[in-house]
């Protein structure tokens, strides 16, 4: 080809990156090992995996097959290491995590063409994307470990942790992994992605240079059934995160439940790309290229579905048509290439079979017209037209280069269109009008939006799923609270120095009598020698009003003597979806104003306290306590409500300002409805303690009260009636406990589930859980001591409540 060819044809020549020093550094090591206490180590089984370049198809090296005899050693070696690690200072720290993130741009390009070679991305990717998100993260984190102490008062590291990764962006989510863990004392077990090990055993290399304390870091490699399995099993690791499909995540959070350790969640995605009539199209075009044909489209947040406005639909999808035939497609060093190799043969079948389904459904295929290398997994990019809603292909996480597209007539439309899915990973809304977009914003179920751009990230700016997406932040303050427990919760000495109901002897010694009830006592007329209290007969509260139980049955309410204080409701599952109706329905609690919510809890103050002393009776007459101690309950009560009124309006978002001309709004959301059993000690506290932090975020809920002591939660509807609360926000539903709150974790309807109970009821939740990957937050049996304001509210409980949307919003012409 001439110049004058050249100039005419306007096309690429092309421009290879030397694989040289990369292969040069594999030929050097042979195979690898596994990195165990900074040393390597053969693997215990003796055997060794072959690693593939995608895009011939032909061996790199060979790594180590981990067992879980290596998944043991390694896990030894981090707690051995953690002794020290964890009370390792924050600055020292920081120095350790800066000089990772300097080795890791010294080796840049060393890092950026092995992941090429290994996972088949094109280098123009990782040498301007994922290695310097990989650096900008140990920075970032490294300031975390410098600012612990002052900035997460009261925390501390979780212990070993087990960390298991995807193939598609193998060092960016090692680093996602690995910085927030050792900025916060954690420890490390590392397991690769099976296809994409090579950058994490340089990783390692990198350990082992700047002299980081051994088995601080540890990676094994090998298959998921023998490496990963054993490390999410494994007594000794104190908490799991994960990044990886919806499926294996579900598996996950079952294998966990009940172990007491933390889990996280970063799962898959079906992400919308909305587009408006008034948008930029030639700006939308190459928003699409980077939203779907991004590293191949493996990509978990990747705009899978395009959904436009009706009138510009043919406008934009002939210009997307135009653009897709220039797309370059071939050896990923070659840095004028758009669009690398599939990551292995399997995924490339995967593909191909979805495709292949979207065409039987109906939908219509487009490819451009040029040919895909036959060597290695080349998969061509694919747009799907006329694709309805509910079919596969609209669905599914296809995981590849393939765009379904669909349209929408009203901005409304176009939300509901986006919520159509069980994910909530990411969206991209696109429109010239700064109001609509920051309108529909808030509106979409999902843990990251961009408007007017797609595929952004940064340290700062925390990153996960609502719904089945998964739950947990990576990156951002957010991020941090993965790696940390309130330090209190390992201080065993002081865990049950409170009263708890059951146990609790009144401190005068003496018993309080039942005439000591709730009703006021007249003057006697003459020839009675006592009244006979009036009957009251506690109900279920379920949509701003008072119901009876569905099943028509009543269960007794027993004071600590065994005698009968009164009955409740039993209630049941029709009881409890009537709630979650109820709940779902008045969802409009999130959107009135943080004003508003403040002003009813603060009502809800004022009338609890009117009635302090029937309030305190209450308790007295069912824990048995002394009315001092009962009337301090109350009290804490009031206090509790005037908290989280305050909290209400100033639990508020961050705005982050990341590497780019824009800004990213990071807004706390409420998580939707939330069903909430309460514990059995404080009967008033611990029931306020729990549904005022959820319904100052704006959540709608559904209560079960303590099973044993449930009169205070069914004394306190007539306060909820009395405090302008809207029907549907609180809805109280009495009975026994685990029944019920297996009705609500099972609920696909139902968004999270709070259980403070005995450990055998945490695990059933937790498990039930896995069906819709609700959030949940359990006590492990761990009772509470709710009187204390710092374990008995603040942001803990405000960050259960609410999940983090972050909405990046680029400015400039
Ligand atoms: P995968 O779930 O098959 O595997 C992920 C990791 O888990 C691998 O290391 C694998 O070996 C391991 N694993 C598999 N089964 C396991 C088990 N039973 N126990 C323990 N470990 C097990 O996912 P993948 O195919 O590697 O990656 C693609 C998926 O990852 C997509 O669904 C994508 O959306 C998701 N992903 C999500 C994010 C995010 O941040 N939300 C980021 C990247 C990828």
């Amino acid at each position: 080809m001439n110049v004058m060819e050249i100039f005419e044809t306007m096309d690429y020549g092309p421009a290879p990156e030397a694989a040289a020093p990369a292969l040069a550094w594999l030929k050097e090591r042979q195979t690898f090992g596994l990195f165990i206490n900074n040393q390597w180590v053969k693997p215990a089984s003796g055997q060794y995996l072959d690693s593939i370049n995608p895009s011939t198809g032909k061996p790199l090296t060979q790594i180590a097959a981990g067992n879980s005899a290596d998944v043991d050693a390694a896990v030894a070696a981090a707690r051995g290491a953690f002794e020290l690690w964890g009370k390792t200072p924050g600055h020292i720290r920081a120095r350790y995590m800066y000089a990772i993130a300097r080795h890791i741009q010294k080796h840049s390009r060393l890092l950026a063409v092995l992941e090429s070679l290994d996972n088949g991305k094109p280098i123009r990717e990782t040498r301007d994307i994922d290695i310097p998100l990989v650096a900008r993260h140990f920075y970032y984190h490294a300031g975390w470990a410098q600012l612990m102490a002052s900035e997460l008062p009261g925390y501390e590291p979780v212990g070993v942790v087990g960390q298991i990764i995807p193939w598609n962006f193998p060092l960016l989510m090692l680093a996602w992994k690995i910085a927030p863990a050792l900025a916060m004392g954690n420890t490390v077990v590392l397991k690769p992605a099976r296809y994409t090990s090579l950058t994490a055993l340089k990783f390692a290399e990198i350990i082992q240079e700047i002299g980081l304390l051994p088995g601080v870091v540890n990676i094994v490699t090998g298959e998921a059934s023998q490496v990963g399995e054993a490390l999410v099993r494994h007594p000794d690791v104190n908490k799991i995160a994960f990044t990886g499909s919806t499926d294996v995540g579900r598996s996950l959070r079952r294998a966990t439940a009940g172990s007491g350790k933390k889990l996280s969640l970063e799962l898959g995605g079906k992400s919308p790309f909305i587009v408006f009539d008034d948008a930029d199209l030639d700006s939308v075009v190459e928003g699409i290229v980077d939203a779907i044909w991004f590293n191949q489209g493996q990509v978990c947040c990747a705009g899978s579905r395009l959904l436009v406005q009706e009138d510009i639909a043919d406008r934009l999808i002939e210009k997307v048509r135009a653009r897709m035939e220039k797309l370059r497609i071939g050896d990923p060093l070659d840095k004028a290439v758009d669009i690398g190799a599939i990551v292995s043969s399997a995924q490339l079948k995967q593909i191909q079979s979805l495709v292949a389904q979207g065409v039987e459904e109906g939908a219509v295929m487009w490819q451009p017209s040029w040919a895909c290398p036959t060597d290695g997994y080349f998969f061509p990019p694919t747009l799907f037209t006329n694709v309805s809603p509910a079919t596969t292909i609209a669905q599914v996480e296809i995981f590849g280069p393939v765009l379904v597209s669909m349209t929408f007539r009203t901005p409304a439309e176009a939300v509901a269109l986006a919520n159509n899915t069980r994910y909530g990973l990411a969206a991209s809304v696109w429109s010239e009008n700064i109001n609509l977009a920051l309108d529909v914003a808030p509106k979409l179920k999902a843990g990251t939006v961009w408007i007017n751009c797609t595929n952004l990230f940064d340290a700062s700016s925390g990153f996960g799923g609502y719904r089945e997406s998964g739950f947990g932040r990576e990156g951002g303050k957010e991020g941090l609270y993965e790696y940390v427990r309130p330090a209190w919760e390992t201080d065993k000495s002081s865990t049950t120095d409170f009263p708890i109901a059951k146990e609790y002897a009144p401190a005068n010694g003496s018993k309080p009598s039942l005439d000591e009830d709730v009703e006021d006592h007249a003057p006697l007329s003459d020839g009675y020698t006592e009244f006979p209290p009036i009957d009251r007969t506690p109900k279920m509260f379920i949509n701003g009003k008072q119901a009876r139980p569905d099943s028509g049955y009543s269960r007794n309410v027993y004071d600590p003597e065994g005698r009968v204080i009164g009955q409740v409701g039993e209630g049941n599952r029709k009881d409890i979806r009537n709630a979650v109706e109820a709940a779902h329905a008045a969802e409009g609690w999130a959107a009135g104003t943080t004003h508003n919510r403040a002003q009813i809890l603060y009502y809800m103050a004022e009338n609890l306290s009117a009635r302090e002393d029937e309030f305190a009776r209450r308790i007295v007459q069912q824990t048995g306590r002394a009315h001092e101690d009962a009337v301090a309950e109350v009290q804490a009560t009031v206090s509790r409500l005037f908290s989280y009124a305050a909290w209400s309006d100033k639990f508020e978002g961050d705005v982050h300002r990341p590497p780019l001309r824009g800004v990213v709004l990071a807004m706390k959301e409420a998580i939707g409805v939330i069903g909430i059993a309460c514990p059995d000690e404080y009967p008033l506290l611990g029931f306020i303690s729990l549904i005022a932090p959820a319904i100052a975020m704006g959540n709608t809920i559904i209560v079960i009260p303590s099973q044993q002591s449930p009169l205070s939660a069914t004394d306190f509807y007539q306060v909820l009636e009395t405090s302008d609360l809207p029907d549907g926000v609180v809805n109280i539903v009495t009975g026994d406990r685990d029944t019920l709150s297996q009705v609500l974790a099972d609920h696909d309807d139902v968004d999270a589930m709070w259980y403070f109970g005995p450990l055998e009821g945490c695990k059933r939740v937790e498990l039930a859980s896995a069906g819709n990957m609700k959030r949940t937050w359990v006590s492990y049996g761990h009772p509470r001591n709710w009187l204390d304001p710092a374990r008995g509210e603040g942001e803990e409980f405000l960050r259960e409540a609410t999940q983090v949307k972050n909405i990046w919003v680029p400015y400039g012409e």
